[in-house]
């Protein structure tokens, strides 16, 4: 498993492991993709492996253990669909919640802890939340829940309350470079593409690296939407659609629309050189500046409150640009 970036919070959590400091709960929060359920998956297995060592010692009879049966991992792929089941539109219903708890009130057999991970906690139905309150509130002994979540505001302040947060911000594009070029089989110029096109999300760029047509795609895609602030909103809807249907997996991260506004708003203020994907000079006058970063506030605002799609967000802004 390679992690990149999070020095720091690795560093904190491997002297939590090696010094035996265990909270009960955890949430690790911050943007999409930026390795926080890698990070997640190698302190649990830390937590379940007997020498206490980050990512498992692969050597004791713990992290033999395959799969760890003190280990219960959360996550829409991974749960078998009857577990998946909710009243309401989030797929973690109440039965999830049971399953944590009855998972929990079992001691832990070849580890000394039980672990449980919920990927994406923000999933959680309220009446789910409601019911893993009270097994956060009072954990049974050797136990630890870590949450997992780019949309912390969706989990009740009284869970969040009871966790300790560590947060995973995006990645430096310098790391995700050093990262990149280690691949031998790209060249210096796609190394800095990549790098470029993660928006500071590993994730991403493991992505691009793993599919060389991903990277030819995105290159195309981001020339043809330098025009996208000049056109009209009809236009710019037909482009979305267009981008969206061809591109899900990239352009539904609301970063990359960040990206090309904030990318404007630099170049039009002389300071290209900062830029993220825009390469060529771009004119603004002061009334497009003002509404660049009106727009950016707006999504920002939108990415952070509403569990929306790039696809529902843009088109928000595009139909409130005509009001
Ligand atoms: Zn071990």
């Amino acid at each position: 498993m390679q992690i990149i970036g999070h020095k720091n919070q690795l560093a904190l959590l491997k002297g939590f492991l090696e010094k035996g400091l265990f909270f009960s709960s955890f949430l690790f929060w911050g943007p999409e993709k930026t390795g926080k359920k890698q990070i997640a998956l190698g302190f649990a297995k830390g937590l379940l492996c007997q020498n206490n060592v980050f990512n498992g010692c692969q050597d004791c009879l713990a992290c033999k253990d395959n799969p760890n049966r003190d280990f219960l991992f959360v996550s829409e792929s991974f749960l078998p669909s009857s577990i998946i089941k909710s009243n309401d539109d989030k797929p973690y219903g109440i039965d999830t919640s049971r399953a944590v708890i009855k998972f929990l009130s079992l001691g832990a057999s070849l580890s000394k802890r039980k672990v449980v991970l919920i990927d994406n906690a923000h999933l959680l139905s309220e009446e789910a939340q409601n019911s893993l309150l009270k097994i956060i509130e009072e954990p049974p002994a050797k136990s630890v829940i870590i949450l997992v979540s780019d949309k912390p505001s969706l989990i009740f302040e009284t869970v969040l309350s009871r966790t300790l947060g560590i947060y995973f911000p995006l990645v430096k594009q310098e790391d995700i470079l050093h990262w990149v070029s280690d691949h031998k089989n790209l060249t210096e110029k796609q190394a800095l593409e990549i790098s470029k096109f993660s928006f500071g999300r590993p994730g991403i760029g493991f992505n691009l690296m793993a599919d060389g047509k991903q990277l030819e795609l995105y290159r195309e895609k981001v020339l043809e939407l330098l025009s996208f602030e000049r056109q009209s909103a009809g236009q710019k809807l037909i482009l979305l659609k267009r981008f969206l249907a061809t591109d899900p997996e990239i352009s539904k991260d609301l970063e990359f629309w960040q990206a090309i506004l904030r990318d404007e708003l630099l170049f039009s203020l002389g300071l290209g050189d900062l830029s993220l994907i825009l390469s060529k000079k771009r004119e603004l006058n002061q009334k497009d500046l003002v509404l660049s970063l009106k727009k950016l506030s707006n999504l920002s605002e939108m990415a952070e409150n509403f569990p929306a799609t790039a696809e529902s967000a843009l088109k928000q802004m595009v139909l409130s640009e005509n009001l």
